[in-house]
């Protein structure tokens, strides 16, 4: 089964549920793992069972990071504010690089998440 992690700060959370809400049928085939407070939201919003790590600010992103380092997971959706200073910036910073070491996608904004769900389908209907 596909490995997907969705993050998004408080701002973009609203983007983040439109975005589950649309590709539902996608991502319910697919085993999600979020950070704490997206996770919830995206469970609340469309009954897609999620794994949830802590929240992102109490290490959530490290969390992810880590099960990125291990194979764990394959695609990475992180709509970050880009407008907002985050007081987890290094912990940011640190899951990109990470994603870029393991070479995994990420998308940072909604065009490239729109992008790579048509990749996460392919990958979905190739599992099949
Ligand atoms: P959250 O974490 O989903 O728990 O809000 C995301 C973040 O802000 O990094």
């Amino acid at each position: 089964m596909l490995s997907v992690a969705l993050i998004a700060h408080d701002q973009m959370k609203p983007e983040m549920i439109k975005f589950a809400l649309q590709n539902k049928n996608i991502l319910a085939k697919c085993k999600i793992t979020a950070t704490g407070t997206t996770g919830s939201l995206i469970e609340e919003h469309t009954g897609i069972q999620v794994e949830k790590v802590l929240s992102g600010p109490l290490g959530g992103d490290q969390q992810i990071g880590s099960r990125i380092s291990c194979q764990r997971v394959d695609v990475v959706i992180f709509l970050r504010d880009p407008l907002s200073a985050q007081p987890h910036e290094p912990d940011i910073s640190a899951l990109l690089r990470i994603c870029d070491v393991h070479n995994i996608p990420v998308a940072t904004n909604r065009s490239t998440a729109d992008i790579l769900i048509r990749y996460i389908h392919d990958k979905v209907q190739e599992c099949k």
